[in-house]
């Protein structure tokens, strides 16, 4: 059930700013898809929550800009309007690939990213490819503003670094050069509407056959969203070759063993997201013959 509270809808940053500094344990409500359902279920993130400010409305952080050699998306744009940008299907189209496996259509048209990620959940599907981007993130409260990247500001599920009167404004891509390729695959229960039970995004550079540059993270075959630095090492400055992505796999598969230890569904997620790490290797390096 919703409690009753009070609902502000500020149309500046420096408004929204003040009232959360000014009202204790007061949240920001964005798409409102994991807040309200929080409320439903009861959960403790959302127990004695007095006010819920309203961010849709504050211009500078719902839109997309583009510069000379970055992508500035507001942390409150929607997966539909990052999924409709031009600039963002031509510069990461893994990451819009990524933004369209969200729920569906009516869940897109409210979920944001700055909500995904400030949410935290395992199956983040945002979080993976903006990982292998190496987004960085702007986030300001009403004395100070500062950047991090989205992969040190992401600590255990559901939590982050982020403090009570703080938000995050937006989330800054930095362009690569057209001979980098990316991917996203996602695996569910389903083929629409469906949490992530495995989630891969890859982005590389290959030259001559060698591979001069790999990013790999995972989401929801661990705790959180997160690159694999084990495989990446494995992989760098390696021939393309069927048997060395094989071996990348392994060393995926182990990572995960290492992070989650054996769970019930180890014996089916272990092998499989073990074959979608191969032949996403393979898929990915094949575009770049
Ligand atoms: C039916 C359904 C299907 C879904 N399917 C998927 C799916 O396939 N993949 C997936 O990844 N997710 C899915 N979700 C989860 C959800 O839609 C996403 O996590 C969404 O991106 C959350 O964004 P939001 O704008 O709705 O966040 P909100 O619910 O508004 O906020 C989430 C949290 O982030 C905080 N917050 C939001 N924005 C900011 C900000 N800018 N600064 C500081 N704090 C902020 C809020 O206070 C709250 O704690 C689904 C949800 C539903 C209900």
């Amino acid at each position: 059930m919703i409690p009753k509270l009070d609902y502000f809808a500020p149309t500046t940053l420096g408004e929204a700013l003040n009232l959360l500094s000014s009202i204790s344990n007061s949240r920001i409500l964005a798409g409102g898809t994991d807040v309200l359902t929080g409320f439903h279920q009861g959960s403790s993130r959302f127990k004695d929550v007095p006010a819920l400010i309203d961010i849709n409305r504050i211009e500078e952080i719902t839109g997309i800009v583009e510069t000379d050699d970055s992508l500035i998306i507001g942390a409150a744009a929607n997966f539909t309007s990052i999924i409709n940008n031009a600039a963002a299907v031509k510069y990461f189209p893994s990451f819009v690939a990524a933004s369209a496996t969200v729920g569906s259509v009516q869940i897109r048209n409210r979920a944001t990213i700055g909500g995904n990620f400030v949410n935290n959940a395992p199956c983040a599907d945002g979080v993976p490819s903006l990982l292998v981007y190496d987004a960085v993130i702007k986030i300001s409260s009403s004395t100070a503003t500062r950047e991090m990247p989205l992969g040190e500001f992401l600590i255990r599920p559901y939590k982050t670094q982020l403090m009570p009167n703080e938000i995050v404004t937006h989330v800054i891509l930095k362009k690569y050069p057209e001979s980098y390729k990316g991917s996203f695959y996602k695996l569910g229960r389903r083929r629409g509407v469906a949490i992530s039970r495995i989630a891969l995004a890859l982005l590389g550079e290959v030259k001559d056959n060698i591979i001069t540059d790999i990013r790999v993270a995972t989401g929801a075959i661990t705790p959180i969203g997160k690159r694999v630095p084990e495989v990446e090492a494995f992989l760098l400055n390696k021939k393309v070759e069927d048997a060395t992505l094989r071996e990348a796999a392994s060393v995926l598969g182990q990572h995960i063993l290492d992070a989650t230890g054996v769970r019930w569904s180890t014996p089916y997620k272990l092998p499989v997201a073990q074959h979608v790490c191969y032949s996403e290797l393979s898929n990915l390096f094949s575009k770049e013959a």
